[in-house]
């Protein structure tokens, strides 16, 4: 029989305990963790394995391990652990600990964990914007005031909406080509994982399209039962970014190919702004019950200022893009502006850190469930 060689990599179990996954040592294998999951798979379940994993330090095989990601962090395995040992915390902390392995740029990885220290990366990006435009006194009144004395607060006045594209637009390509490289790496790494061979056997494409349709229908929040109460404040924020989305497109549109003037658009009859505005409400609606929801279950599953940042940083865009408008139209200046800068640095502030925040679960989970589906390891539930 070979002897197997165990390195352990303290670092990785220190960094673990940091993460609020101090409790990882006290496992001693019962398996009730991965009895009571309701959607690990019946061969090589979770969560159990990578708790003995995480204990000997194996980072490299706990990086590329999809399971860490087929969890959907129910938290039921903390709730039933004879040990407290919060299995399901230490996935999360494992989650955490692959963002910052497959992150591009490694600095911006480790600012996402201080919810200050991404705001002050984001406010200097769009100060240093208003800086370069000479509009830096964002108290200074940028409105017009109509015949019937009625206030016209106009945006493009006080910040030109070709200049916020100028910014925004590489931002959000810099995302999506940190993100793409994080997800390649990742993807390489589980397929040779699983011994996948270069080419056919990474070849995924069909599995693509049904794990799409599964996460649109959140079949596996519904199925879990624990999960249950979460699918609804889920599915709220998923379509709210998907409708913002194409309200920002369509935006693009009316500027770019039709040649409208900024701001010919931001009336309420525009149905334009319907769409924003029905994303606006779900955005609202989905943060606040992600963080009712989180909060309630705090005496049997703890969260870490990771989870926190990024359900706080969606309320506060859609607190600050409400109240933009509604004080924008009421005509008080220069609340609306002040208002307008806050929720640009919120939204700045989820494009810079969204490979490295909370929101990469998105890239990472579909690509885990990819995997699952292509190689035939799928959910229980699903
Ligand atoms: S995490 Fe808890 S339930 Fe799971 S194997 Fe360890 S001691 Fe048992
Ligand atoms: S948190 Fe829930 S889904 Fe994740 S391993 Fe535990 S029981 Fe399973």
């Amino acid at each position: 029989m070979s002897d197997i060689m165990v390195e352990p990599d303290l670092n990785f179990i220190k960094g673990l305990t940091a993460s609020g996954a101090d409790t990882v040592k006290k496992c001693y294998q019962c398996a009730t963790c991965s009895v009571v999951c309701n959607i690990a798979p019946e061969g090589g379940p979770f969560p159990r394995k990578e708790m003995v994993w995480a204990q000997w330090g194996l980072k490299d095989k706990l990086a590329a391990d999809p399971d860490v990601w087929l969890c959907h962090n129910c938290g039921d395995c903390t709730k039933h652990c004879p040990r407290g040992a919060k299995p399901a915390e230490v996935l999360g902390a494992l989650r955490k600990a692959t963002i910052e392995k497959y992150a591009m740029i490694k600095p911006l990885a480790g600012i996402a964990s201080s919810f200050a220290g991404s705001f002050v990366v984001a406010a200097i990006v769009i100060i240093g914007l208003l800086a370069a435009i000479g509009h830096l006194n964002v108290l200074a009144n940028y409105h017009e005031v109509g015949e019937d004395g009625h206030v016209n607060i106009i945006f493009n006045n006080f910040l030109n909406t070709h200049y916020v594209d100028a910014v925004f637009m590489p931002l959000f390509m810099l995302a999506v080509l940190t993100a793409g490289y994080g997800v390649m790496k990742f993807w390489n790494d589980i397929c040779d994982g699983a011994g996948l061979g270069k080419y056919t056997g990474r070849n995924a494409l069909p599995s693509i399209l049904p794990t799409l349709l599964q996460i649109m229908q959140h079949n596996v929040f519904s199925a879990c039962g624990v999960n249950k109460d979460r699918k609804i404040p889920h599915l709220l924020a998923l379509v709210s970014f998907i409708l913002l989305f194409i309200t920002t497109n369509w935006a693009v549109v009316y500027l770019y190919v039709l040649g409208w003037e900024p701001g010919s658009y931001s009336s309420l009859h525009n149905p334009l702004k319907w769409v924003g505005n029905i994303g606006a409400i779900m955005l609202l609606a989905g943060a606040f019950l992600l963080i009712r929801n989180r909060k309630a279950k705090e005496a049997t599953q703890s969260s870490s200022a990771f989870d926190w940042n990024l359900l706080y940083l969606i309320l506060l865009i859609g607190v600050t893009g409400f109240l933009a408008q509604v004080i924008r139209m009421a005509g008080i200046v220069p609340g609306a502006q002040v208002m307008y800068v806050l929720h640009l640095i919120f939204i700045a502030q989820l494009f810079i850190f969204a490979p490295y925040s909370k929101l990469a679960h998105l890239f990472y989970r579909t690509t885990a469930m990819v995997f699952a589906k292509h190689t035939g390891r799928d959910l229980k539930v699903a």
